[in-house]
């Protein structure tokens, strides 16, 4: 582990192993965190804080040059952290070396440029006084995130917490640590202080619950299921510690009859079963308009047949491997509750037959039909490549289907309509809406939940706020004050 710029093992001498799902191949072996371990890392962090030579306002134009270098050394190393991503976490080599390994490069390079620009605002007063606001960092936050983009969701925290000069524990989750590590490596070499960027290997229960109650963290911000994040939410409650919670979702993707439909049945098909459908935007509830519901069937359920389930390294795989049994179990669940509660299968609801892929947690891409908008496949976060498709007649009950869930994370529409296109935009209660695309994230646009998909917002201006508070300086002008005691 990597705590106050120094490589350690667990206190208590133990270590996990990180297992490729596809094949059961030991990937690398890591310390287990504990307690002890988390409480030196967070002394690390809370010291380098309070030095102020990383975190004072005076500093940002380093902060800037630092995590515009971590950004270089990421994009300069694609291959290699792709590969080390794609091994541990089953994700196809295609997305890790496309996307979330140069998204994670544009994070870095996205928070260096407005460093040095978190200003606060001048406040009109009615008196001879000069009123302003200060935007300052934090302190120290704790990290947690999932496995499912364990370099880029931690890049989504670790990039705008460090620009506005807080002091980092990073905890990756026990399936994917590895990328992590390597994030350390990246600042250890580009010499970033000592104790700024710690990371700590281990399990939630143990190595989570500690940097969630611990009395010096100032912020947590996690990433992960919504049942986590309600334990993560009662555990910061006990020291009143600020929170960010991305959680989970059931994204609607709704597609009109006006539509493109080549576009639409690319895009749907894209929400539906990108990274195994281990996404927590993914667009795992389809609704179709009635008029448009036999063609679009038709291509999707074409283009469902011919992706190719395989080896998270093979160029070719669109559908890697499941992370864990316990992921594949929850699938087969799932699956089978919609069955028992009266849906269709029209394609997958197994595991594939070939005997290459028997050593790994794969899935079939599975579409149900005939099912209730209430029925639990349609209400419940699966995270495996399974989708509902639903019908529906224009805007107003798409627009109910839609918004008939606890979740509120992302969704998309698709219409040739862009006036229809904004209304239903206004309509969904979600916190991102794509017009005529999916799954799409850009680092300038801010991404987050309503409802229990969490609170606060991670990426854009919006993020870099949520790692600073807001200080008010107060300014006498007047020569005469009438103070209440003379
Ligand atoms: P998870 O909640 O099981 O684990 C996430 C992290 O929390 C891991 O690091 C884990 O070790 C840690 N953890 C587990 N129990 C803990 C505890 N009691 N205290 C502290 N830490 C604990 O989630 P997962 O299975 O790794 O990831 C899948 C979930 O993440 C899905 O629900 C998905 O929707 C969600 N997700 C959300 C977003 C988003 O931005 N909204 C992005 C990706 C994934």
């Amino acid at each position: 582990m990597y705590i106050g710029g120094e490589w350690t093992p667990a206190a208590g001498g133990r270590r996990m192993e990180v297992i490729c799902p596809a094949d059961g191949v030991v990937v690398a072996v890591v310390p287990e965190a504990d307690r002890e371990d988390v409480q030196l890392a967070v002394a690390a962090a809370r010291a380098a804080f309070d030095a102020d030579d990383w975190s004072s306002h005076l500093n940002a134009h380093a902060r800037a040059r630092l995590l515009r270098q971590v950004s270089a050394a990421i994009r300069e190393d694609v291959d290699r952290l792709a590969e080390l991503e794609s091994l541990s976490s089953g994700k196809p080599i295609m997305e890790t070396s496309v996307i979330d390994i140069h998204l994670a490069a544009d994070c870095f390079e996205y928070y260096a440029d407005l460093a040095a620009h978190i200003g606060g605002r001048q406040v009109p007063l009615a008196q001879q006084a000069l009123d302003f606001t200060l935007r300052e960092p934090l302190g120290v936050i704790g990290m947690i995130v999932p496995f499912n983009f364990p370099l880029l969701l931690a890049a989504f925290k670790v990039a705008p917490a460090l620009a506005a000069g807080n002091t980092v524990v990073l905890k990756p989750s026990e399936y994917t640590p590895v990328t992590a590590l390597e994030l350390a490596k990246v600042c250890e070499r580009l010499g970033l202080p000592a104790g700024v960027f710690n990371v700590v290997t281990g399990y939630g229960k143990t190595a989570g619950e500690a940097l969630a109650t611990h009395d010096a963290v100032d912020k947590i911000s996690f990433t992960g299921s919504s049942a986590t994040g309600r334990r993560i939410m009662e555990l910061a409650a006990r020291t009143l510690k600020k929170i960010t919670l991305e959680l989970g979702g059931k994204g609607p993707n709704i597609v009109f009859a006006d539509c493109d439909l080549t576009q639409a049945v690319s895009g749907v098909l894209t929400g539906a079963f990108m990274n195994q459908g281990e996404v927590c935007i993914a667009g795992t509830r389809i609704l179709v308009e009635r008029a448009v519901w036999d063609d679009f069937m038709t291509a999707f359920l074409e283009r469902t047949a011919k992706l190719k389930i395989g080896h998270p390294l093979a160029w070719d795989t669109n559908v890697g491997s499941l992370i864990s049994r316990q992921q594949l179990e929850k699938v087969e669940y799932f699956v089978n509750r919609g069955i028992e509660q009266g849906g269709r299968l029209l394609c997958g609801g197994k595991r594939p037959d070939s005997a290459e892929l028997a050593g790994g947690f794969f899935y079939e891409p599975t579409v149900f039909v005939d099912v209730s908008p209430d029925a639990d496949i349609c209400q419940e976060e699966i995270f495996g490549p399974v989708v509902v498709v639903l019908p529906f007649a224009g805007e107003e009950e798409a627009a109910a289907l839609a918004n008939r869930s606890q979740y509120g994370l992302a969704g998309g529409v698709w219409t040739t309509d862009i006036k229809k296109g904004l209304r239903m935009a206004r309509r969904l209660k979600l916190g991102t809406v794509w017009v005529n695309n999916y799954n799409l994230l850009r680092v300038e646009a801010p991404f987050g939940g309503f409802r229990q998909s969490g609170m606060g917002r991670e990426l854009g201006v919006e993020a870099l706020l949520d790692y600073t508070q807001v200080k008010n300086v107060y300014v006498e002008l007047e020569d005469e004050i009438l103070y209440l005691y003379e």
